[in-house]
C-alpha cells in the first residue's frame, strides 16, 4: 500500500441544519493545508464528500477520510439486529432506515425501534425529543440488554463515549445513526474504488477510517484557547498531523488494530497518541528561546539601535500557518510567496470596444474593412477565424480571435453596410493587451509577508487563487497594573486614577491587524499578576503589560518576572520611557512597558511594534519618516534618543509645550512624533528635523 496524496477529516453531527454562518457543534470537514470547511447539514456533508471524492479520482489522488464516530456497535448487537456479524449489514440496515433531512431526523424513534428487538431496555438511552419514547429512557435506567458497554477499542481510549448514549455533551451514539447511513450509500455509489478501514484491506483509492480527535486533546484544547471553534481545530490538527506522518508510520498505525476490530472496528492511533501529538504540534512554531531578550553585559545604557538590532535578530513568526479563502484574508500575514497560476490576462484581449483585425492589411490612409458576421464579447469569444483583411466587433475584455492583432477604436470608426472605414495607421496591438502582459504564469504575484491589502486580493484572485497561506493573526494581551487604577468611567476615589493605557494599547494591537485580548487591570499584588500573566500565556502569542516595569518596591511586573528567573532588564537610552521590562512567560513573550502613558505610547510604536511585526510573521519594518523645518528650539546632551510629541503646521514642525510624561493631552494634541538623534543637538527653528506620523506607525 502507498501512501495517501490528501487527507480529510470530519467531525460528524447528528442534530438538524445549523444555518448559513459556521459555528460549534456542526459538520466539520479539515483538509490538512487548506482552511476547515464548515457544512451545514449532513446533505450537504454527504455532496461534499462525493466532490471530493471524485475530484480526488479526477486527479488520480489516494485520499483517506477519517470520520469521528465509531463504525460498529460492541460485539453481539450485529447479530441479534441482522443475524450476522457483517458490520456492512448493520450499515445497511440503519440506512434502510434512517430518515433523514435538514430540519429533522428520526434517531431517536429509530432507536427506541431498535431498542424492543433487545432483551430488557435494550441498550440505547437519552431520549433527546419533547415527546416521551416508550422505548427510549431519557436517563440511564436501563436493564438486561445484556451487550457491552463499550466496544474493546473505547476501553483503551480515555473519555470516549459510549455508543449506546445518544445525547448529551460529548456523547457520540445519534452521530453513528446518522453516520453511518451516509457511509453505506458512499460505498454503494463508489464500490470498489473506496474501501473501510478495518473491515477491508485500506488499498482502495480511497480509504474510509474512524478516527478519534481526542487523541490529540491537548494539542486541540492549546489551539481553542486561542480562541476559533473547538471542532474546527480539530479537523485541522487532526487532518493535517495525519498527513505529517511518515507513511510507514500511518501504515504501523492502520496494521495494529486489536482482534475484535473485524467485527466492532477500531479507532486509528490508538496507542500512538503521542505520535499523533507530536505531529500535530509540529504545525506550530517552536517557541522561542527564553534568552531571546537578553542584552549585552557590562551596557550600562543601550542605545536605542542597539536594542532594536537585537530585537530584529532574536525574533521570528511565533503562530501557526493555515489556509483561508481569499475572501477573508484581508489583513491578514502572506507565510508563503504566491505564485501566478494563470497569467494576467488569461489570454490576448481587447482594451476598447470596436474593430479588430490583423494589422498586417492595414495601412496608412483610408482604410475599408468588410465586416464578418459574429462577435467576440468578454466571456464569449468568437469561434471562428477572421481573415486578413476582414474586421470583426469586439467588446472591452473580450478575447482576440484568431486573426486579430489589433483594435481600431468605435470613436475613430464609420460603419457602413457591411463595411468599416477608419484613418490608418494603426501601430499593430494598439488596443489590445496582451496574454500575461501584467503578471506571467508562475511569476511572484505577493512575497511572503505582506499584510495583504484590498488590492492584494484582487491581484491573488486574478492569478488564481481561491485560497492564501497566511499566519494565523497575532493575539496581544493586554493588561495594566497599579494599585491606583480603576476602569474608565467608575467610580473614582482619593488617590486613584482611570486605566488610560489599556484602552491605548488594546486599540492599537487592533489597529495593527492583530487579535486583542483585554486583560483588565491587575493591582499591584505579586500573586494575582502571576494568575493573570499564566492566563495571558494561555490566551495569547504576546502579553503586553503596563506599569510597575522600574525597579522600585511597587514594581511587580519586573519583581514578579525576575523571580521566575525570566526579567531582562532593559535600560534604553530613551526619553521618555526608560525602564522596560523585557521577558518570556511560559514561553510567550512579555513586553512590560512603563506606566506613564506617554512612555507606554513611545515605548509600544518603537519597541514593541516592529517586535510584533517579527512575531506576526510579517517581518521587520521601520517607520516612514519626514525631514521637515521645525518651528521650535531644543537643546539637548549626547547620550540617549528623545521623542517628542509633534504636528506639522504651515509646512513645519511643532512641538508640544511640556515634555512631562504624564501629559496625555499632548499624546492626543500630538499627529506624529519628532525623533531627536542619540549626539548633543541644538535645533534652532528651521533646522531640519526627522518627523514620524503617527500613520507611519501605523496607528
Ligand atoms: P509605574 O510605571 O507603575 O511606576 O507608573 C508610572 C506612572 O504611570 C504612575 O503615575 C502611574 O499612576 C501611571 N500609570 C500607570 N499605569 C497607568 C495606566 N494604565 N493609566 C494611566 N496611568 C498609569
Ligand atoms: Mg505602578
Amino acid at each position: 500500500m502507498s501512501g495517501f496524496d490528501r487527507f480529510l477529516v470530519v467531525d460528524w453531527s447528528g442534530g438538524n441544519d445549523t444555518g448559513p454562518r459556521a459555528r460549534k457543534d456542526a459538520i466539520w470537514i479539515g483538509e490538512a493545508g487548506k482552511a476547515p470547511q464548515y457544512l451545514r447539514n449532513r446533505m450537504a456533508a454527504e455532496d461534499a464528500l462525493s466532490a471530493r471524492i471524485m475530484a480526488a479520482e479526477a486527479a488520480g489522488e489516494r485520499l483517506f477520510i477519517g470520520f469521528d464516530f465509531p463504525f460498529a456497535y460492541p460485539e453481539g448487537f450485529a447479530e441479534r439486529l441482522t443475524g450476522g456479524r457483517d458490520p456492512f449489514a448493520v450499515w445497511a440496515w440503519i440506512a434502510e432506515r434512517l430518515k433523514d433531512s435538514p430540519q429533522s431526523n428520526n434517531r431517536f424513534e429509530l432507536a427506541a425501534e431498535i431498542n424492543d428487538r433487545f432483551p430488557g431496555t435494550g441498550p440505547f438511552w437519552f431520549n433527546g425529543t419533547r415527546k416521551d419514547l416508550p422505548g427510549l429512557p431519557r436517563r440511564d435506567t436501563r436493564t438486561g440488554h445484556g451487550l457491552p458497554e463499550t466496544r474493546r477499542a473505547e476501553q483503551r481510549a480515555a473519555g470516549a463515549f459510549s455508543c449506546w448514549q445518544l445525547g448529551g455533551r460529548g456523547a457520540v451514539g445519534g452521530q453513528v445513526l446518522t453516520g453511518v447511513p451516509v457511509l453505506h450509500r458512499l460505498r454503494s455509489r463508489f464500490g470498489s474504488r473506496i474501501s473501510v478501514w478495518p473491515f477491508e484491506a485500506p488499498e482502495a483509492a480511497v480509504v474510509l477510517a474512524e478516527i478519534w480527535p481526542g487523541l490529540i486533546n491537548d494539542v486541540v484544547r492549546r489551539a481553542e484557547g486561542r480562541g476559533g471553534i473547538r471542532d474546527a481545530h480539530q479537523v485541522r490538527l487532526l487532518s493535517q498531523a495525519l498527513a505529517q506522518l511518515a507513511p510507514e508510520v500511518l501504515a504501523r498505525m492502520l496494521a495494529e488494530v486489536g482482534p475484535e476490530a473485524a467485527t466492532e472496528g477500531w479507532i486509528l492511533g490508538l496507542g500512538h497518541e503521542q505520535t499523533l501529538q507530536r505531529a500535530a504540534e509540529s504545525l506550530q512554531p517552536p517557541p522561542l528561546r527564553n534568552d531571546c531578550f537578553a542584552l549585552p553585559a557590562g551596557v550600562d545604557w543601550t542605545p536605542v539601535d542597539t536594542a532594536l538590532g537585537l530585537l530584529q535578530a532574536r525574533l521570528r513568526p511565533v503562530t501557526a500557518r493555515t489556509e483561508v479563502p481569499v475572501l477573508q484574508a484581508g489583513g491578514l500575514v502572506l507565510a508563503t510567496d504566491v505564485l501566478a497560476r494563470r497569467s494576467n490576462p488569461p489570454q490576448p484581449n481587447t482594451a476598447v470596444d470596436g474593430w479588430g483585425f490583423d494589422a498586417a492589411a492595414c495601412g496608412a490612409g483610408p482604410q475599408r474593412l468588410p465586416v464578418l458576421e459574429g462577435r467576440s464579447a468578454a466571456g464569449r469569444p468568437f469561434a471562428g477565424t477572421v481573415p486578413r483583411g476582414s474586421a470583426i466587433r469586439v467588446l472591452t475584455g473580450a478575447e482576440l480571435p484568431t486573426g486579430v492583432n489589433t483594435v481600431v477604436l468605435d470613436e475613430d470608426v464609420t460603419v457602413g453596410a457591411g463595411m468599416i472605414a477608419f484613418h490608418g495607421p494603426l501601430k499593430p496591438g494598439a488596443n489590445t493587451r496582451r496574454a500575461g502582459e501584467d503578471v506571467g504564469i508562475g511569476a511572484v504575484a505577493l512575497a511572503a509577508g505582506r499584510v495583504l491589502t484590498a488590492a492584494d486580493l484582487a491581484l491573488a484572485a486574478a492569478v488564481g487563487h481561491g485560497m492564501l497561506p497566511v499566519f494565523e493573526p497575532l493575539r496581544v494581551a493586554v493588561v495594566s497594573t497599579g494599585d491606583e487604577l480603576v476602569e474608565a468611567g467608575a467610580a473614582a476615589g482619593p488617590g486613584q486614577i482611570f486605566d488610560a493605557n489599556r484602552p491605548m494599547l488594546l486599540r492599537m494591537a487592533e489597529r495593527w491587524g492583530y487579535v486583542p485580548v483585554d486583560m483588565g487591570r491587575v493591582a499591584d499584588d505579586r500573586a494575582a499578576l502571576r494568575r493573570t500573566l499564566d492566563r495571558a500565556a494561555r490566551k495569547a502569542d504576546v502579553i503586553l503589560t503596563s506599569g510597575g516595569a522600574s525597579a522600585g518596591d511597587e514594581d511587580h511586573v519586573s519583581a514578579l518576572l525576575r523571580e521566575s528567573g525570566a526579567l531582562q532588564a532593559w535600560r534604553i537610552a530613551l526619553k521618555p520611557g526608560r525602564p522596560l521590562a523585557l521577558g518570556m512567560w511560559n514561553g510567550v513573550p512579555v513586553f512590560g512597558l512603563p506606566g506613564n502613558p506617554v512612555a507606554a505610547l513611545v515605548c509600544a510604536l518603537v519597541f514593541a511594534r516592529p517586535a510584533m511585526g517579527l512575531l506576526s510573521g510579517a517581518g521587520w519594518s521601520e517607520p516612514q519618516g519626514f525631514d521637515l523645518p521645525a518651528a521650535f528650539e531644543k537643546r539637548k546632551k549626547p547620550g540617549r534618543r528623545e521623542y517628542l510629541r509633534a504636528r506639522v503646521r504651515h509646512g513645519a514642525v511643532e512641538i508640544f509645550a511640556s515634555e512631562g510624561s504624564g501629559r496625555i493631552s499632548g499624546l492626543s494634541w500630538a499627529e506624529g512624533l519628532v525623533e531627536i538623534a542619540d549626539g548633543a543637538q541644538d535645533i534652532r527653528p528651521g533646522d531640519r528635523v526627522r518627523y514620524i506620523p503617527y500613520g507611519s506607525f501605523g496607528i
